[in-house]
């Protein structure tokens, strides 16, 4: 193991999500921005061997905000890459099963989920995500409207699906327009993979 973070793959071709993402904004949000977090957080590790080793001393507080911002940033868009599939095959349409029943039982219907998780989306203040999670103690899903990339969440609790709207994430496609993004998002959701996510998370 490098201890060191790696920019992961993307499990599907730059192109494949068009028309909803394009293979530019694709290509952009994935190789630049997500990088970006990656060599930031790796940058930052550096920085504590180098210091550890040599004895010297680091702004603790300032890094600590910084190591968030970074790991935030590289785990939600590894968990966003994987929750969207190409249209028709493995992306949209509806949840099945378990995550179905869970769906209906918290939101009473699908319909109200989807309007519940969209306005999550659209009414981020600036750059942010919205996010689904379960949480163990009370058996209930959760929504959570992420700022930044490492504030306002529950620590601990399991993402079953998430959602970049920061500005990067459409802004080629969709300019300002993120109410347009966040409807074609739920023609690529890969709901299999958000499923696979709550019975991992119930389990536990
Ligand atoms: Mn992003």
């Amino acid at each position: 193991m490098e201890k060191m973070y790696t920019l992961p793959k993307l499990p599907y071709d730059y192109r494949s999500l068009a028309p909803y993402i394009s293979e530019d904004q694709l290509t952009l949000h994935h190789t630049k921005h997500h990088q970006a977090y990656v060599t930031g957080a790796n940058a930052l590790l550096e920085k504590f061997d180098k210091a550890r080793k040599e004895k010297t001393d680091f702004d603790v507080k300032a890094t600590s905000k910084e190591l968030s911002f970074h790991i935030g940033g590289n785990r939600l868009h590894a968990l966003f890459w994987k929750n969207l599939a190409p249209a028709g095959n493995g992306g949209g349409g509806l949840p099945k099963g378990d995550l179905a029943k869970a769906i209906d039982a918290e939101f009473g219907g699908f319909d109200r989920f989807r309007r519940e998780f969209s306005t999550a989306a659209t009414s981020v203040e600036g750059s942010g995500w919205a996010a689904l999670s379960y949480c163990n103690e009370s058996g209930r899903l959760l929504m959570m409207q992420i700022e930044k990339h490492n504030m306002n969440t529950f620590p601990g609790y399991p993402l079953l699906m998430v959602l970049d709207v920061w500005e990067h994430a459409y802004y080629l496609d969709y300019r300002n327009d993120r109410a347009k993004f966040v409807e074609a998002f739920w023609n690529i959701v890969n709901w299999d993979e958000v499923g696979k996510r709550l019975a991992g998370a119930v389990k536990k």
